[in-house]
């Protein structure tokens, strides 16, 4: 059996995504620039696309920027209200310490350049509060940048609260929202948001194409120079196809938010429960405010690279956390900043469900994860150790 579950890496397509992509392949391959037949059709469908996505998040039209995927709108985001702030001699960002690299990276490149950088712990359940955003808030503050879903650990922020915090306080507030948009609900008014990055290929959409919205009157920077498209705010001829997908995909999951909601956290939380009762492990995130999707433990004396290459073996395609991160030894911020040591968020284990994911798909996996922790466990000198009493279990 082959189990996809590496949902918040990317998705499988939606049948309706990709039906409306095809036509401008070949029926509608105009440039939206130009001013005969051909391209003025494409530019309606491109209006129809940014009037369908502005719908799904409570925006207008012409808040709609599309961008090649969230992270180039975060890059943007971010930049612009660093840029504004400088022009007004404010430097100073704040934002959480585990936000997706598209956000850390380039606030990280900002601090180089002199801005002052205020990264909000997170705590055990990975979560800031407004309390906290209100208290670090200062007169030379730029921007807020607090992601609405972790991408890891699945945690929802209270990004309603910080929005009216921010508001309140005349700071821009940024929220990454890749992880959220298309799984919970998300409305840019009611949660008093000034910017916001997506991206479709997390909701059943293509990959290489998102959006930025941006709140009217919030001031914009380029970060790609060259023609007017996207009311000069984004050079580039649009990706139309892509765009398309991404509108199509993105009303899709709008339309079958709630149902999806509560069928997928139902499996969510039997798959939990199951991997709850393997010994010495803990579920990371917090168990309430939590992506409908995301399933995240870590498993103690385990190796969380060996646990992907061993389940990928029994057919269960997972993660250990950010793809991002997959690859390299360093083990995950998100899994540091809640407080684990080095050697526990090293055995990480991300299972992500989808819209497509069925109930017989969860039964395999809790069949196969414990059966492959026990094999890991077996092979481990750390464990060993631990069950002979040499060294303390930590979980
Ligand atoms: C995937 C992801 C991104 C990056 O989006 P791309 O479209 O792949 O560039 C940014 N932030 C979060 C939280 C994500 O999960």
């Amino acid at each position: 059996m082959q189990v996809y579950l590496d949902n918040a890496s990317t998705t499988k397509m939606s049948r309706a995504a990709i039906e409306a992509m095809l036509p401008f392949y070949d029926e509608i391959y105009g440039n939206p620039s130009s001013l005969h037949r051909m391209g003025q059709r494409a530019k309606e469908f491109l209006d129809k696309a940014r009037e369908t996505v502005a719908g799904c998040l409570g925006a207008s039209p012409g808040e709609i920027i599309f961008t090649s995927g969230g992270s180039e709108a975060d890059n943007q985001a971010i930049i612009s209200a660093a840029r504004y702030g400088a022009r007004k001699g404010k430097k100073h960002i704040i934002t959480t310490a585990f936000e997706h690299h598209a956000v850390l990276h380039t606030v990280g490149k900002l601090e180089k350049e002199g801005y002052d950088v205020t990264y909000l712990p997170v705590g055990k359940t990975g979560t800031v509060s407004a309390q906290q955003v209100s208290d670090a808030i200062r007169d030379d503050t730029c921007l807020v940048t607090v992601m609405t879903a972790n991408n890891e650990i699945g945690s929802v922020l209270p990004v309603k609260e910080i929005g009216a915090v921010c508001r309140e306080r005349h700071v821009p507030f940024h929220t990454d929202a890749v992880q959220a948009v298309g799984h919970i609900p998300v409305n840019v008014a009611e949660m008093n948001i000034d910017m916001l990055s997506l991206s479709a290929h997390k909701f059943h959409g293509p990959k290489g194409v998102g959006v930025l919205y941006a709140k009217k009157g919030v001031p914009l920077s380029n970060i790609i120079e060259g023609g007017a498209q996207e009311k000069g705010k984004r050079a580039g001829t649009e990706n139309l196809a892509g765009i398309a997908g991404l509108a199509a995909a993105l009303s899709e999951a709008c339309a079958g938010l709630a149902g999806n909601m509560e069928r997928i956290s139902r499996l969510r939380d039997k798959l939990i429960a199951g991997l709850g009762s393997i010994p010495h492990s803990v579920l990371n995130g917090d168990r309430v405010n939590r992506l409908p999707g995301n399933v995240h433990f870590c498993f103690e004396g385990i190796e969380g690279e060996s646990l992907l290459l061993l389940l990928d073996e029994y057919g269960v395609e997972a993660s250990s956390g950010s793809a991002c991160t997959s690859g390299s030894l360093d083990p995950s911020h998100v899994l540091l900043a809640i407080g684990h040591p080095h050697e526990i968020a090293h055995g990480s284990l991300r299972l992500t469900l989808s819209e497509y994911t069925t109930e017989e798909e969860i039964d395999y996996a809790l069949q196969a994860v414990p059966k492959v922790v026990e094999r890991l466990r077996g092979f481990s000198p750390v464990w060993r150790d631990k069950v002979n009493g040499i060294k303390p279990f930590i979980l």
